[in-house]
C-alpha cells in the first residue's frame, strides 16, 4: 500500500515552496523519522513531518518520488520539537526545511545510512574512565563536586522557583550565586524524575568550558561522565553528532550549549536555563535570525518545561515581561526572582567618574586613574581596562591633503594596525599594507587618528614604564580582543595568564567584561564609553549599562585577593556626561532605576517592549536598486493586503517606514538597504509578515528590481 508523507527538507530561502515537499512511501513512516529522499539529482536528509491521505493536488504515484529509505536507530522527532521548528519559521519568516535541516547537527545531513549505522553502534565503556571528549580538566580547588549549601536568599529564590510555573526571570547580581541556583534546580530535577533532562544555556562558547567543568564535577560521579554534553558551533562535526544523539537518545540528562542548543531534541526536556539572558549573542545574525531567549520560553510551554532567565542586567524586554501587577496593570507573565547581595564579603565596587571636562584635551588615562592603576601594581592586585575598538587607531590620516584610510569597497575607514603594519577593512576583510606615504598627495607624514586597544596598551606600556610589582619585577601588560584571540586556544591561554596573577593590567574590548571571572582584579576602567550615551540606536543605552555592570561584576568578586589595607574593588568611568542618568544608576548599582527611566523614555516612543518590530533588508550594487525594491514591496503591501479576509483590521495597526540605507551603507562594494515595520500588536505584525512574504517575493520578480541581489527580514531586530 502506497502512503503519503510530507517531507521537510532543506530548500532554497525564498523559493516558492516553504513548506515541506510530498513524498510516497511503501511504509507508514512516523511523523518525525530521518528519511534520505531524492531531491533534484540527490538525494537529501528530511524529516517525515506528517502522514497524508492522499497526495498533493496535481500529484500521482507517477509523477511523485519514494522515500529512499528511513534512518534505522534514531528515534522519530518528537511532536513538541516539530511545532519548535514550525513555530520558529513561521515566526522569523524562513522556509520550514530549512529552519529543521539546520537544527540537525550537520553530521547527520551528511553521512550516508551505512556511515550512521556505524556511528550508532555502541562502543565499549571504559570503566570508571572519564568522558575521552569532556573538557580539559580545570584544577580549581573552587569549582564543587560537592553540593553547595545555598545561603537565604537563594533558598527562597529556588523554592519560589519550585512551587510555581514560571517562566521565571532570576535577576541576581553578578556574583549573587545564580549559577548555584541553576544547579540545585537541575540537581532537584534529575533527583526527582529519572528521565528529565535539562537544557542549560549560556551566550558565548568561551563560556562552556567553565560551566560546563561546573556542571560536570556535580554531576558526573552522580550520573556518569556521559550524562552532561555540550554543544555549540565550537565543536568538531563528530562531537556535534555525538551530543546530539546522546540528548536524542536521552542518554545525556544535561545538554549546555549556546544559542543552537535550543534546537536540541530532548524528548525528556523538563527544564531551560538561559544565563545571561540579556546577551545579544542569544540573536542568531543570519539566516533563520531567531531569539534562543525567546524560543527558550516558546519551547518551555511546548514541552512542560520550566524556564529559567538568569542576569544581573536582565533584558528590558524580560524585565517588563516580569512587572509585579500594580494598579490597572495585571504585571507580566514571567515571575521575578530577585538575589540582591554578592556571596561572601565582596561588596559592590565603588564606581568612580572621572570628568573628562576638566582634563586636559586629548587625554587618554586622567591622572587620578593613573594613580590609581599604579596604587594596585604595587600592591600585588589586577586592573582591567577596556576600550570598545579593536586595531591600533581606527582611521589613518593626511593632515596635509585630508586623505583617510577609507575602505575601497566599503563605506567605511580600514582600521590601522600596527603589529603588522596593515590597514584592514573590520566589514570585507580587506586588507593591505600600510603605505610609506600618502596614497593622494605624497606626504610621507601620515598619522593615525584615535585609538584602538592596541594603542591603549601601547600607550599605558610607557606611562606604567618603570613601575613593579611587589616582588620587584617589572609591570606585566597584556591585551586581549579579537586579534589577539584569533588563534585556537588562544584566548584560554591568556585567560589563564590572567587567573594566575602574571598579568597586572589587562586591556581589552568588551570581549573581557563578559562573564569571565577574574578573582584577582580590582580595578576596571571604562576608558571612553559615551559614545552610546547619544546613539541612534535606541538599544546602546541598554547594552552599555549592562556592559559596564558586567565588568564592575568582574571587579571583587573574591574578597580574599583585596589586600589589607586596600580601599576596596573600583570601577572608573572616565567621561564627559559624569552626571548622565545612566553613570548615576551605575554608581548606585541600582539596574531598576536604570531600568524604570529607560522603559519611560520608550513607552513614551512606543518602542520595544511596548511595540514590535521588524526590518526588512535589501542588498543591491546601487541604493536605488535597494530601496527601490523595499519600497514598491511596500506600495505593493498597502494595495494588495489591504483586500484579504481580515486585513482591514490589520492594516491600521502597521506601520511602514520609507526605505533608508543601513548604518554601513556598503560593505564589499554591495549597497544595502533597510526598512523598519513597526506594530502596536505582535499578532497583527505577524499575520503582515506572514502576508507580505509572498508580495516581497513577487515584487522581487518583477523586471524593475532585476539587480537586487538578496533579501531579508528580521523579527525583533536587536540593532537598527
Ligand atoms: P553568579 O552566577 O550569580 O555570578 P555564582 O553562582 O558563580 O554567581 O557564585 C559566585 C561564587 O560564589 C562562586 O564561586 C560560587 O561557587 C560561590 N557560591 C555560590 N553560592 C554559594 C553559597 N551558597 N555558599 C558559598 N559559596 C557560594
Ligand atoms: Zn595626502
Ligand atoms: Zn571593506
Amino acid at each position: 500500500m502506497t502512503h503519503w508523507l510530507s517531507v521537510a527538507v532543506q530548500t532554497p530561502a525564498h523559493s516558492a515552496v516553504a513548506g515541506p515537499l510530498t513524498y510516497r512511501s511503501e511504509l507508514p513512516l512516523t511523523p518525525g523519522t530521518l528519511v534520505r529522499v531524492p531531491f533534484g539529482k540527490r538525494e537529501v536528509l528530511g524529516i517525515v513531518w506528517a502522514l497524508a491521505d492522499s497526495p498533493a493536488p496535481g500529484w500521482s504515484e507517477e509523477s511523485s518520488r519514494a522515500v529512499s529509505g528511513a534512518l534505522d536507530g534514531v528515534a522519530p522527532l518528537t511532536s513538541a520539537w516539530r511545532q519548535l521548528v514550525e513555530f520558529s519559521a513561521a515566526y522569523y519568516q524562513r522556509a520550514l526545511g530549512e529552519v529543521a535541516l539546520a537544527a540537525l547537527p550537520p553530521q547527520l545531513r551528511d553521512l550516508s545510512a551505512v556511515q550512521l549505522a556505524r556511528r550508532l553502534k555502541p562502543r565499549p565503556i571504559k570503566s570508571g574512565a572519564a568522558d575521552a571528549d569532556g573538557p580539559a580538566k580545570l584544577s580549581d580547588p573552587l569549582i564543587a563536586t560537592e553540593s553547595i549549601a545555598l545561603n537565604d536568599q537563594q533558598t527562597l529564590a529556588l523554592a519560589e522557583f519550585e512551587s510555581k510555573k514560571g517562566p521565571f526571570l532570576l535577576f541576581g547580581a553578578t556574583g549573587s550565586g545564580k549559577t548555584e541556583v541553576y544547579l540545585h534546580a537541575v540537581a532537584n530535577l534529575l533527583a526527582r524524575d529519572a528521565r528529565a533532562q535539562a537544557l542549560v544555556m549560556v551566550p558565548e562558547i568561551n563560556l562552556t568550558p567553565q560551566l560546563e567543568a561546573r556542571f560536570r564535577s556535580r554531576f558526573a560521579p552522580l550520573y556518569g561522565g556521559g550524562a552532561v554534553v555540550s554543544l555549540h558551533s565550537g565543536m568538531t562535526n563528530p562531537q556535534r553528532l555525538k551530543s546530539w544523539l546522546a540528548a536524542h537518545s536521552g542518554a545525556a540528562r544535561i545538554v549546555l550549549g549556546t544559542r543552537m542548543a535550543v534546537f536540541a531534541s530532548m524528548p525528556a526536556l523538563k527544564l531551560i536555563v538561559v544565563d545571561e539572558e540579556h546577551d545579544p549573542s542569544y540573536k542568531q545574525q543570519e539566516g533563520a535570525r531567531y531569539s534562543a531567549r525567546d524560543l527558550a520560553v516558546y519551547r518551555g510551554r511546548l514541552d512542560g518545561a520550566k524556564v529559567l532567565l538568569g542576569s544581573a542586567t536582565p533584558s528590558l524586554e524580560s524585565w517588563h515581561q516580569s512587572r509585579p501587577a500594580g494598579a490597572g496593570d495585571p504585571g507580566g507573565r514571567y515571575v521575578r526572582l530577585v538575589m540582591p547581595g554578592r556571596i561572601g564579603e565582596a561588596g559592590f565596587p565603588k564606581v568612580r567618574r572621572v570628568d573628562m571636562n576638566h582634563q586636559p584635551m586629548k587625554t587618554v588615562f586622567s591622572p587620578p586613574l593613573l594613580d590609581a592603576i599604579r596604587a594596585r601594581i604595587a600592591r600585588g592586585e589586577q586592573s582591567m581596562v577596556f576600550l570598545n575598538r579593536r586595531g591600533y587607531a581606527p582611521v589613518l590620516h593626511c593632515a596635509d591633503c585630508g586623505w583617510k584610510s577609507e575602505c575601497p569597497h566599503c563605506s567605511a575607514f580600514r582600521v590601522f594596525h600596527k603589529i603588522d603594519r596593515t590597514l584592514r577593512c573590520h566589514h570585507c576583510g580587506f586588507t593591505e599594507r600600510v603605505p610609506r606615504a600618502c596614497p593622494a598627495c605624497g606626504n610621507i607624514d601620515i598619522a593615525p587618528l584615535g585609538r584602538g586597544t592596541e594603542r591603549l596598551e601601547e600607550h599605558l606600556a610607557e606611562l606604567l614604564a618603570g613601575e613593579t610589582r611587589p616582588d620587584g619585577t617589572p609591570v606585566r601588560i597584556a591585551r586581549i580582543d579579537a586579534d589577539t584571540t584569533r588563534l585556537k586556544g588562544a584566548l584560554e591561554s591568556q585567560l589563564a595568564q590572567v587567573h594566575s596573577g602574571e598579568v597586572d593590567v589587562l586591556v581589552g574590548t568588551q570581549m573581557i567584561a563578559k562573564g569571565h571571572d577574574f578573582r584577582r582584579i580590582t580595578l576596571v576602567a571604562a576608558i571612553n564609553p559615551d559614545g552610546a550615551l547619544f546613539s541612534s540606536d535606541f538599544r546602546a543605552p541598554e547594552r552599555l549599562f549592562s556592559l559596564l555592570m558586567q565588568s564592575a561584576g568582574r571587579a571583587g568578586r573574591d574578597a580574599a585577593f583585596i589586600t589589607a589595607g586596600a580601599s576596596g574593588s573600583e570601577m572608573w568611568i572616565q567621561t564627559f556626561h559624569p552626571t548622565h542618568p545612566l553613570f548615576e544608576a551605575l554608581k548606585q548599582h541600582d539596574y531598576p532605576a536604570f531600568a524604570a527611566r529607560d522603559l519611560r523614555e520608550r513607552e513614551a516612543a512606543a518602542m520595544p517592549p511596548f511595540s514590535f518590530q521588524a526590518l526588512v533588508r535589501a542588498e543591491a550594487r546601487t541604493q536605488d536598486v535597494a530601496q527601490g525594491f523595499l519600497n514598491a514591496a511596500s506600495a505593493a503591501a498597502q494595495t494588495e493586503l489591504a483586500a484579504l479576509p481580515g486585513f482591514d483590521a490589520v492594516m491600521p495597526r502597521i506601520t511602514l517606514y520609507g526605505a533608508v540605507p543601513m548604518s554601513v551603507q556598503r560593505v564589499a562594494n554591495v549597497e544595502r538597504a533597510q526598512m523598519l515595520v513597526e506594530s502596536g500588536s505582535r499578532s497583527a505584525l505577524q499575520r503582515f509578515l506572514a502576508a507580505w512574504h509572498e508580495v516581497l517575493r513577487q515584487t522581487r520578480s518583477l523586471p524593475a528590481h532585476k539587480g537586487l541581489i538578496r533579501w531579508a527580514v528580521d523579527v525583533d531586530p536587536l540593532t537598527i
